[in-house]
């Protein structure tokens, strides 16, 4: 059973719950309670994501991920080499496919120079002595502050230190069910009475936020983000990061090559639209709920141009054809063969606003009295979250 009653109650046990949590009992919380629905932290995007932390490149200066990212890929570095958690620093490059991507690539180096990072303009030739098998039309941009970490790490030293505070429980295999009254809300382990509420509960946030009666004209809509490896015999053609320039017009960032922490090259993830908050496998995670989330796909589609290009383009990467010929686009010499399957895969929960039928591209958090709800937590809120935490405790307490 849960504790009857609470100072600040977080629901949500991934990277922004724990931040926030861990920001709370610095500032000097004494009574916190995290309810997390799972039996450990980071069972979903979390635990399941590349791992990148991200320097900052792709946003623009006004926005709260511009904000925080550059911030937080500071803080979290600092933090893995303070707890001796793996860090690679890897850098990344960014190539340009065709003509009609330079201008892009530009506008992506004026926005690295805007939000103060160091970002590189290079040609062919500088590309090659970064990555040898890159494959640039013409220009590429190398970011030399984007890094590598194991997210599982961090959210268990993260855990780890808010236990031994001794101020702030953890209750796992416990979820938030709906709201009992102004302060009171119900879980699926006993009701518990709280002062303050923070809402960190990722896929679920804007069913959290409803029960509040908070962020009534958004809804999320999942998408699958899917991995492939690099068979560790080709592992050579990759040293660093290699992404695509996108389409600044969603969120997504392309299928990219990921040289992770401990070696290992992913390809991915993509950004198809999934069937469940938890659609994981192809019928895991289906359920009542699919029906009305291929409903708001379907709105979406007719509604919004940005939806329509990803899901148009998105799906295709379900073919094995497909996908090989977007990775080879950005590492020529890598061949069908050099791609072998990899169980990874997340589901990015991406906020729509609905009454506008648009995909939201920031950070969205709301404050309802004396609850904060935080919507939208995408990437890059992995790399933001120790100033985004501290931001979201600001707004709470104030
Ligand atoms: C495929 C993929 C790749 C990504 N790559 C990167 C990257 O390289 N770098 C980066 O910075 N970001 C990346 N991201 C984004 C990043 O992972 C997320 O932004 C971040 O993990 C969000 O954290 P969160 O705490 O909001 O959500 P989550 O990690 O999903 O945590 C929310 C928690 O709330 C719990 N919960 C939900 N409902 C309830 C309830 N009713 N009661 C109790 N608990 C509940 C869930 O079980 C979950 O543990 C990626 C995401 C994906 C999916």
């Amino acid at each position: 059973m849960v504790p009857g009653k609470c100072d600040i109650l977080v629901i949500g046990g991934g990277i922004i719950g724990l931040t926030v949590a861990r920001e709370l009992l610095l500032r000097g919380a004494e009574d916190v309670l995290l309810i997390e629905k799972e039996s450990a932290p980071g069972k979903h995007a979390s635990g399941r994501n590349s791992g990148v932390l991200h320097a900052g490149v792709y946003y623009t200066p006004d926005t709260f991920k511009a904000r925080f990212c550059i911030e937080g890929n500071r803080r979290m570095k600092e933090y893995c080499r303070e707890k001796g958690l793996p860090l690679l620093d890897t850098g990344k490059v960014i190539v340009a496919r065709k003509e009609a991507e330079v201008p892009v690539l530009e506008e992506l180096s004026r926005r690295g120079r805007a939000n103060g990072i160091e970002v590189k303009e290079i040609g062919a030739q500088e590309l090659k002595e970064i990555e040898p098998h890159a494959s640039t039309c013409d220009k590429a941009l190398y970011s030399p502050n984007t890094s590598v970490v194991d997210p599982v790490k961090i959210l268990q030293a993260l855990e780890n230190e808010l236990l031994s505070s001794g101020r702030l429980a953890i209750h796992y295999n416990t979820a938030f069910v709906g709201l009992s009254s102004g302060r009171s809300v119900v879980t699926s382990r006993g009701r518990v009475t709280f002062n303050k509420l923070i809402n960190a509960a990722g896929a679920y946030s804007d069913f959290v936020a409803h029960a509040f009666d908070a962020g009534r004209g958004y809804r999320i809509l999942p998408f699958k983000g899917t991995y492939k490896k690099l068979h560790p015999e080709a592992g050579h053609l990759v040293r660093t990061s290699i992404y695509p320039v996108p389409d600044l017009r969603n969120p997504f960032l392309g299928v990219h090559f990921t040289r992770g922490v401990y070696g290992e090259v992913t390809i991915g993830p993509t950004a198809i639209p999934a069937l469940g908050r938890e659609n994981y496998g192809l019928f895991r995670g289906v359920g009542p709920e699919s029906i009305s989330i291929l409903w708001r796909d379907a709105v979406l589609f007719v509604a919004d141009r940005a939806f329509r290009t990803v899901a148009l383009t998105e799906v295709r990467k379900y073919s094995r054809h497909v996908f090989t010929e977007e990775a080879g686009q950005l590492v020529p010499a890598v061949k069908n063969s050099d791609i072998i399957p990899c169980s990874k895969v997340g589901i990015r929960p991406q906020l729509v606003d609905w009454r506008r039928k648009r995909l939201v591209g920031d950070f969205v958090v709301l404050k309802d009295g004396d609850a904060i709800h935080v919507l939208n937590a995408i990437s890059p809120a992995f790399t933001s979250a120790m100033p985004f935490a501290e931001y979201v405790v600001d707004r709470l307490l104030s």
